[in-house]
């Protein structure tokens, strides 16, 4: 009963940090490091300013800029058995440009990420229950850009003909969907490959910087899960969302007029409805603020209730980043 207690107490809301290495161009320029990840272990880093410890953090795990992609996963591994079981899932990773968002969740060919892995353990597991359960997967790829949703898996070519808007739609009792949104049903793993390539390639379709659009969208991905137990004949439906979120920095002084402006200000309204709504569910509010903006509206039946959350807040180790790292660790401090 004390540990039933402990758990619920602990919600389904974890928080993994993870810092990326210096890079060669912070090496050159002899960059100092801000963070000290002496008790990564215990889930703790600290902030250094000027050579003194500034403030410690405490998160479910901490991942420093030794960690590989392997070692993140061993921890994510568990949310892709719940979405077997029947349960929502929200993967995000959140934080200023730059510092591994992308990285840490689709990885390069040679050292996939959360995307890629999530999707594996998920066919292991069902090729392990496949006695007992039948599975379907199906994939969407999708992309939140001045709070107007884009389909990833509709082709270069025919994305000027969309003529639709595509808009979130309450289908049932704490049911939402996407009418119109591609479902691409995968069977095996270079299906999956074929799907994620297809999404993070139509990203930068339509932009003159496929960086700097990146950083200024939000890309997701729903996994949608149809179960069946073989046994009893009894059906499960859960969903899944990998979110890359755009980047957390703030306006930058020459931002501030016309287009951009909009897109920062639409951002800034995302990202901070999203923190609102997880510390809303966090705290147990009655009203959680789902409507606010496209980004919470979308996952809205995969936050809260039973559902499990987990955010990866990414963060820089150089000193000269250390005014966005702290907002990123105190907004990551806020959800827990
Ligand atoms: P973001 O998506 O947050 O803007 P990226 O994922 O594009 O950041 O990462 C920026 C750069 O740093 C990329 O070249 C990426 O490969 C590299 N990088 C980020 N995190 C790591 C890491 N943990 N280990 C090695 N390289 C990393
Ligand atoms: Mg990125």
């Amino acid at each position: 009963e004390l540990y039933n207690k402990v758990l619920e107490l602990k919600g389904n809301i974890r928080v993994f940090c993870r810092c990326r290495p210096l890079n060669s161009e912070e090496i050159t320029a002899g960059a100092s490091i801000a963070i000290d990840f002496e008790s990564a272990k215990d889930g703790e880093l600290t902030v250094i300013s000027n050579g003194a410890p500034k403030k410690t953090f405490k998160f479910d795990a901490v991942f420093g800029p030794q960690a590989e992609q392997a070692d993140v996963f061993q921890d994510t591994a568990p949310f892709a058995t719940s979405v077997l079981d029947g349960f929502n899932v929200c993967i995000f990773a959140y934080g200023q440009t730059g510092t591994g968002k992308t990285f840490t969740m689709e990885g390069t060919k040679e050292a996939r990420g959360v995307n890629f892995r999530t999707l594996e353990e998920l066919f292991r597991i069902i090729n392990e229950r496949k006695k007992f359960y039948q599975y379907e997967i199906s994939v969407s790829a999708l992309e939140v850009y001045n709070e107007q949703i884009r389909d990833l898996l509709v082709s270069g070519s025919q994305q000027g003909m969309m003529t639709k808007r595509l808009e979130v739609r309450q289908v049932g009792e704490g049911v939402h969907h996407v009418p119109g949104l591609i479902e691409a049903h995968v069977n095996n793993m270079n299906e999956v490959w074929e799907v994620l390539q297809t999404g993070s390639n139509a990203r930068a379709v339509g932009s003159t910087n496929a960086n700097e659009h990146s950083s200024r969208s939000h890309c997701l991905h729903c996994v949608m899960v149809k179960g069946e137990n073989l046994w009893n004949g009894e059906c499960t439906k859960s969903k899944l969302w990998l979110v890359d979120l755009a980047g957390s920095e703030r306006v930058a002084k020459t931002d501030v007029l016309g287009e951009r402006l909009k897109e920062t200000q639409n951002i800034n309204r995302s990202l901070s409805a999203l923190g609102d709504v997880i510390s809303a569910l966090a705290t147990k509010s009655p009203h959680i603020p789902f409507r606010n903006s496209k980004l919470t509206h979308l996952l809205q039946d995969s936050l809260g209730g039973d559902s499990k959350t987990l955010m990866f807040v990414q963060i820089s180790p150089n000193e000269n980043d250390l005014s966005e790292t702290l907002c990123s660790l105190n907004f990551a401090s806020r959800v827990r």
